[in-house]
């Protein structure tokens, strides 16, 4: 997982523009983050490790001058968590500098790396260089065309923007796995970003998606768009809808806010529960509670307080630190839960370490009976395409039954919303989506056809 944005502003601060935007983007990355500005003449890029906020200051923004800017947040999936991995990565190529910011997974990254010229060295250990270094490898005459050119023989999850001297990029791979859109300044200029939330926080219209397959490219005379060859089955990663987009941000139409609102009004009529209250695993499960909430006609209470300002569970690539992590963040309203029978919503149940926890928490305050309630269907499989799912051994539900789970957390009862539940709540066609983590559906990428047949 990662952020990614592209600003192409002249007469404005676009490094203050590409901050703001990546400020909105930050819940998909907290490991580096980097802005990287062109003047038309040079490319100025600061890139750290740690959060925005830790990074950026007036002064180092008061140095990013020019009109375009690229900037990027990153989550490592592939390749560690080190300053050489953190974007936007800086190319010298024979067609001039150049900025890459990518968000995805490469599946095919070790055999496109061995295709590299030998001259060629790779100085980080992500996938994300591989296709920056093969841009630079391209013999083609404009970087549009060497974009084309990498994008048929990348394979995976990529949404990219790439900025020249003078000139911004936006492209997406052939199955669209990861969101990317463009929005548009009054008054001129563009925004792309992973989602629509920073477009809005930048005070831009959004304009549309950028399609899977295609190349947007703004410059001077303005919006081009080009769609490489290549058709392939739409595959956007339904878990951007489970849990990792903000529910702010729209995807393909639909409201993130709204579409976790129904998975919990679906998952209460599939999983209704005898209880006496309905509260949420804060943040990313609220408009689900709420939607459990409303359709069962049970009182919606704050029954867990989270501290917004330490980080995620995952923000460390550590089983430790990320059992640590859980008992930091959240404090129980015990005025809410003494006594109760109180119904928690989570929005997926992953390596199976926070809702045990949580359970232990609502426990000790009084609860009387805890029913789990979660808005995605078992996670059975690992991602190959960006997000940090972990192996088969450490998806509880790859290896435990639902009963067996329940036990394991120590739940009075435990009920996920079905697959049918899901699509219907994100109102969109099934046929859309990546479902490789739930059932195996993966999209159909060479390097994921042997993991297909793994269940
Ligand atoms: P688990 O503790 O079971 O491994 O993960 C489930 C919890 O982590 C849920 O509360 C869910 O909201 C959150 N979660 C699920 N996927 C991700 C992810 O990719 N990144 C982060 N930071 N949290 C996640
Ligand atoms: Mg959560």
């Amino acid at each position: 997982m990662c952020g990614v944005v592209g600003i192409y502003a002249p007469g404005r601060d676009v490094a203050r523009l590409a901050y703001f935007a990546l400020y909105a983007l930050q819940h998909r990355g907290q490991e580096s983050a980097g802005i990287a500005v062109s003047d038309g003449q040079k490319i100025v890029s600061h890139v750290e490790m740690g959060l925005l906020g830790a990074i950026f200051d007036e002064e180092i923004l008061s140095r990013l001058r020019g009109y375009l800017a690229v900037g990027h947040t990153r989550y490592s999936t592939t390749g560690s968590s080190v300053v050489v991995n953190a974007q936007p990565l800086l190319e010298q190529s024979t067609i001039g500098e150049f900025v890459f910011a990518h968000n995805g997974n490469l599946t095919n990254h070790e055999s496109l790396a061995e295709t590299l010229s030998p001259d060629l060295v790779l100085v980080a250990t992500s996938d994300s260089e591989v296709f920056s270094k093969k841009i630079v490898d391209s013999d083609a005459a404009t970087m549009e065309d060497r974009l084309a050119a990498v994008m048929q023989q990348a394979e995976g999850a990529y949404s990219c923007v790439v900025g020249t001297e003078r000139e911004l990029y936006g492209f997406r791979d052939p199955w669209g796995v990861r969101p990317l859109c463009l929005g548009q300044f009054e008054g001129g200029g563009y925004v792309i970003a992973s989602e629509s939330c920073a477009v809005a926080t930048v005070g831009a219209k959004y304009l549309r998606e950028i399609e899977p397959g295609e190349i947007v490219r703004i410059d001077e005379d303005g919006l081009h768009s080009r769609k490489i060859v290549r058709e392939e089955p739409p595959a956007l990663c339904m878990f951007e809808y489970i849990y990792f987009a903000r529910p702010d941000s729209k995807l393909n139409g639909r409201s993130i806010y709204m579409a976790r609102y129904e998975m919990g009004k679906q998952l209460a009529r599939e999983h209704p529960a005898d209880a006496d209250v309905v509260m949420a695993v804060p943040d990313s499960a609220i408009p689900g509670g709420i939607g459990f909430a409303t359709e069962s006609g049970l009182p919606y209470v704050e029954g867990l307080i989270k501290n917004r300002y330490i980080g995620r569970t995952f923000i460390s690539p550590d089983q430790a630190m990320r059992s640590q992590g859980v008992a930091l963040k959240f404090n129980p309203i015990l005025e809410n839960l003494e006594g109760q029978r109180v119904v928690v919503v989570d929005d997926s149940i992953v390596r199976g370490t926070t809702t045990p926890r949580i359970v232990r928490l609502l426990r000790d305050v009084g609860a009387r009976e805890v029913h789990v309630r979660v808005t995605s269907p078992p996670i059975v499989n690992p991602c190959y395409l960006g997000v940090d799912m972990a192996t088969h051994d450490e998806l509880i539900a790859a290896n435990l039954s639902i009963d067996e789970i329940r036990r394991k957390i120590g739940a009075d009862s435990l009920g996920y919303l079905s697959l049918e539940g899901l699509v219907k709540s994100t109102g969109r066609p099934q046929n859309e989506f990546c479902l490789g983590c739930l059932n195996g559906a993966y999209p159909r990428i060479p390097a994921l056809a042997e993991p297909i047949a793994v269940r």
